[in-house]
């Protein structure tokens, strides 16, 4: 028997509508790409998402029209947000981090019709403009007085397409499934593929990974997302933060420690949230200049593990809790939060903070478990290890285009390595691919990385399995200096000899300026593990 409630559907432009009529005063304050700080509230938003998706009809953009955007966390990017997917046009973001070439493949891929540029990417398209097959405009986000020089013909500017439309829209109504966003996984590991989100799967993980035991998004949340809008929806904050009538304080282009600091103690955020490099440099740059972050509550790290020193370094020098998640693209981003917990305070300091580096609990709408190799179901007791495999209303069902299923017995394998204990804590212990078998036992790189920054001369540590005649693979860690102390090998091993099992020691410690990053910073290790396969066997 089915039940007699309404077929209302989930869509974003009601988040939008929702926002109007309840948190149509909260304020949204970014940092521009010209310069200085924009303020306005979620009321002058709206309309100028509306205005926008007048432009984008007049301009003859229809319901599964793919716009894309390369843009910091700002303000109009913001209003692309609703204003694109309300119309039921389906909003493609860009990492501008990626190679042309990546760039050129995907536009073409998601055949994109319009592109929406902040002005200091614009020679990023100009560079592959003429080899985009889709794409019939270049719009700037910008004013007119501020349009850059550029070959581009008939190049748009942002506020004059906007100026003279109407900031009022009946907004189209269709089925919750239809495509709003776009986003392109940054190929760590492998090509980059689309992750075509819905309303339906982008409303539910916003509203799921807003709960208290996740980003806590309420009226009286101040947050500051650092993760960009330009890759998995800034992680859904955008739409969470109109859903629940959240402060956004969004840093355009402004990311190192001294701006961030800087937007911090202007707008007293009391919620961060981003990846581990960025806060490494807020750490360093407060610690340099005596800063307390005072208003900061929660810091909300995910994207990479947070290493035991950052929890520890927020919760004693800045009274800020760290809650340590895990997702990635084809889950929306959000599967797991290591939100505070009243028996935390019940634990010896040391260890809490030990359990603070495991990535936490599933959030509701997103299961977990791992499996072996033949896909049964492994124990949760903390021990074992496995594949991790999730499934829920905002994971992939299959990337773009693609006519198979990414799905193995209805779950989604998420390429990574975990295990989950008995009360459902789950820790990464690597990805698939990176890591060590070593005589048949495991060894998590993560792990290894993890314990190797604590050392007081290290800035940046890289583990890769390379071949060992005996044990098939081993250790070999690649450290970049920090300057502030002195390291060499012997000081790196005596320093985890204590940390660490014994076997788990690296065999080589190799002293480099430089690591390889992927576009949303995460270390990529494929070139280094073919440079150096055979240097324990060749030394
Ligand atoms: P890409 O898939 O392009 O590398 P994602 O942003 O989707 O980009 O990355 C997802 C991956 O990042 C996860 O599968 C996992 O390996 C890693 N990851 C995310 N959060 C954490 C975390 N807190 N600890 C360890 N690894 C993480």
């Amino acid at each position: 028997m089915l039940g007699n409630m309404m077929k209302d559907q989930l869509l974003i432009s009601g988040i939008l509508e929702h926002a109007i009529q309840n948190n149509g005063k909260t304020e949204i304050v970014s940092n521009t790409v010209e310069g200085g700080i924009h303020r306005y509230t979620i009321a002058d938003s709206a309309k100028r998402s509306k205005q926008l998706a007048n432009a984008l009809t007049a301009l003859g953009i229809k319901k599964g029209d793919v716009i894309g955007t390369m843009a910091v966390n700002g303000y109009r990017h913001l209003e692309l947000y609703f204003g694109v997917s309300g119309l039921g046009a389906v909003l493609h973001t860009l990492n501008p981090r990626l190679f042309p070439e990546h760039v050129e493949y995907i536009v073409n891929h998601a055949e994109d019709k319009y592109i929406f540029v902040d002005a200091p990417f614009l020679p990023i398209i100009e560079g592959v403009l003429d080899s985009l097959k889709t794409v019939k405009g270049i719009v700037v986000l910008t004013s007119k007085e501020n349009m850059p020089e550029s070959k581009v013909k008939n190049l748009i500017c942002y506020e004059d397409l906007i100026a003279n439309e109407s900031d009022e829209i009946v907004w189209p109504e269709f089925d919750e499934h239809t495509a709003s966003s776009l986003c392109y996984t940054s190929g760590t590991t492998g090509n980059t593929k689309g992750a075509l989100y819905s309303h339906r799967s982008t409303i539910v993980h916003a509203w799921f990974s807003s709960a208290g035991n996740g980003f806590n998004m309420t009226p009286s949340s101040i947050v500051l997302p650092v993760v960009p809008m330009f890759h998995v929806n800034a992680w859904g904050l955008p739409y969470a933060a109109f859903m629940f009538g959240a402060k956004l304080v969004l840093p355009g282009p402004f990311t190192d420690g001294e701006s961030i600091t800087n937007l911090i103690k202007s707008e007293k955020v009391k919620q961060l949230v981003g990846v581990p490099t960025v806060w490494l440099d807020l750490l360093n740059y407060t610690e340099k200049n005596n800063i307390t972050l005072d208003s900061v509550e929660t810091v909300l790290v995910g994207g990479s593990a947070a290493p035991i020193s950052m929890i520890k370094a927020f919760q004693e020098k800045h009274n800020a809790f760290m809650n340590h998640g895990w997702g990635m693209t084809e889950m929306s981003p959000v599967g797991t939060m290591n939100a505070y917990k009243p028996e935390m305070d019940e634990m010896n300091i040391e260890d809490r903070y030990e359990l603070q580096t495991s990535q936490g609990k599933s959030i509701y709408g997103c299961s977990i478990k791992i499996v072996d190799d033949n896909g049964k179901t492994l124990p949760n007791d903390g021990k074992t290890y496995g594949r991790l495999v999730v499934k829920g209303p905002g994971v992939i069902e299959r990337y773009y285009k693609a006519d198979q299923s990414a799905l193995e017995d209805g779950w989604f394998d998420t390429g990574d390595v975990s295990t989950i204990s008995e009360d459902g804590y789950m820790r990464i212990v690597d990805r698939s691919k990176d890591v060590i078998k070593s005589g048949g036992e495991w060894i998590s790189s993560i792990d290894l990385e993890n314990t190797a920054v604590g050392h007081p001369g290290v800035a940046e540590a890289c583990v890769i399995g390379v071949l060992h005649p005996k044990w098939d693979e081993r250790p070999l860690l690649f450290v970049i200096k920090n300057g502030i102390e002195d390291c060499d090998k012997d000081s790196v091993i005596n320093f985890l000899s204590d940390k660490i099992a014994k076997w788990w020691l690296p065999d080589d410690v190799i002293f480099v300026e430089e690591l390889p990053h992927g576009a949303t910073g995460k270390l990529v290790k494929t070139g280094l593990r073919e440079q150096y396969k055979n240097h324990l066997i060749n030394n």
